[in-house]
């Protein structure tokens, strides 16, 4: 089946090509400054022709009628025309309390996803407009919504109250829902596979490190905790997001500095994490080069991610009861050998145990990071949350046809 996937963003929209019968991605691109002046980056992987174009993109139908003109375009396209576009599959970041699994775009579905704009309000709007501009270009193909919350939605009770009055979840929804679910379930899914037991037996934990970050416990293939909470705040350290901390750290700052409640999530948001410690950048790379010239608050900044993971490694297994596999993925996961070494470090007590100069060698391929004799297996399973979206998407469309 060919399925359009879609990321839409306030002011972007990203796709992937999928052609499912090979899980092969044919298309790609990115529309950006939608709402401004516009621009398409566009690159059919077949052929490896590009197209970019300045165009005109007041709003999100404009741009995915772009999106469609490149994909038909008979010189860097890959389908003769619109009618060869067979399913569209959107990421959406939260689901709320509403869904647990992917689902087909009716309008009940659509009035569900305008309820969970409080819980996301940087993502919501955004994807519904990408959903809206789809509708209006291609008002024949089934759209379908997978959403980065659903695969946690099988956490506990105790694991996803918060402990404030119980009136707050009934009035605002307030619980942990988590996040990078669709990563979290393809890298655990694949891991199952590669430990060859059944699903049901399995204890995995499994680390979603990038730009944003998140840990869960897998047991039985399906979540029982996560590391994100309401929001993709929670958690450990991120690039520019200061993770779980003190709750009265944001009172006290609020009252020192004079911060608006909307000045203060700003600040956790966007001046935090690698950033706000090391001083110096986001982006682990960054981090990584300052630790090489010596830059202490680089280190700390790197140690504080490592001593967080290794915390909750630590906290994951006790709640399972065991552990069979940990899972590196996503940019620092897959890319960065000083995270994944100093996050195990000294965790040879549980039976871990990671070849050091393979960790040190390997980027983003599939590989088996521990030795034989580790009683737990270590990964590095590159993330595909494309693929997930687009499999998911011809599944429920392939059952309407039925
Ligand atoms: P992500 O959000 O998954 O794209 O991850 C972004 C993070 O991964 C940034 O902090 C990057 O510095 C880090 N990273 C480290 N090495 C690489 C690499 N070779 N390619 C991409 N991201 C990398």
């Amino acid at each position: 089946m060919n399925v359009l996937v879609v990321n839409a963003g306030s002011s972007s929209l990203k796709y992937q090509f999928f052609d499912t019968t090979t899980g092969n991605v044919v298309a790609k691109g990115n529309c950006e400054r939608i709402g401004l002046d516009g621009k398409i980056t566009h690159k059919q992987l077949l052929s490896g022709k590009t197209y970019t174009a300045e165009l005109a993109m007041p709003n999100h139908a404009v741009a995915t009628r772009i999106v469609v003109d490149a994909l038909t375009n008979p010189e860097y396209g890959c389908v003769k025309s619109m009618d060869e576009i067979e399913a569209v599959g959107h990421r959406v970041v939260h689901g709320g309390p509403y869904f647990f699994e992917s689902v087909l775009v009716t309008p009940e579905v659509i009035e569900k996803l305008e309820l969970c704009r409080d819980l996301a309000p940087l993502h919501t709007g955004p994807h519904l407009m990408g959903i809206a501009g789809c509708t209006e270009v291609m008002p024949n193909v089934p759209q379908v919504l997978v959403f980065d919350t659903a695969f946690h939605q099988t956490m506990p009770a105790e694991a996803y109250y918060y402990p404030i009055p119980y009136e707050m979840y009934e009035k605002y929804k307030i619980r942990r829902y988590g996040a990078h679910g669709t990563s979290h379930r393809y890298v655990a899914g694949e891991m199952i596979k590669l430990l060859g037991k059944p699903a049901e037996e399995t204890k995995i934990i499994t680390c979603h490190l990038g730009n944003g970050s998140s840990i869960s416990a897998v047991k039985g293939g399906k979540v029982i905790d996560t590391s994100m909470g309401l929001t993709p705040l929670d958690g450990v350290i991120m690039g520019t997001r200061c993770g779980a901390i003190d709750p009265a750290i944001v009172t006290f700052i609020m009252e020192k500095e004079g911060f608006t409640p909307a000045q203060m999530s700003d600040f956790m948001n966007k001046k935090c994490g690698f950033l706000g410690v090391s001083g110096i950048s986001s982006d682990c790379r960054d981090i990584e080069n300052a630790i090489g010239e010596g830059n202490e608050r680089a280190a700390l900044a790197l140690n504080i991610l490592n001593y967080q993971i290794k915390k909750f490694i630590g906290s994951y297994t006790a709640a399972m009861g065991g552990l069979d596999a940990i899972v590196f993925t996503a940019g620092i996961g897959e890319n960065t050998s000083l995270v994944r070494a100093g996050a195990l470090e000294g965790l040879g007590f549980m039976g871990i145990e990671i070849d050091k100069e393979l960790n040190n060698s390997v980027r983003g391929k599939l590989t088996k990071l521990s030795t034989d004799n580790s009683k737990v297996q270590v990964w590095l399973i590159p993330t595909n949350e494309e693929l997930v979206i687009a499999s998911d998407t011809e599944a429920i469309v392939k059952a309407l046809n039925k």
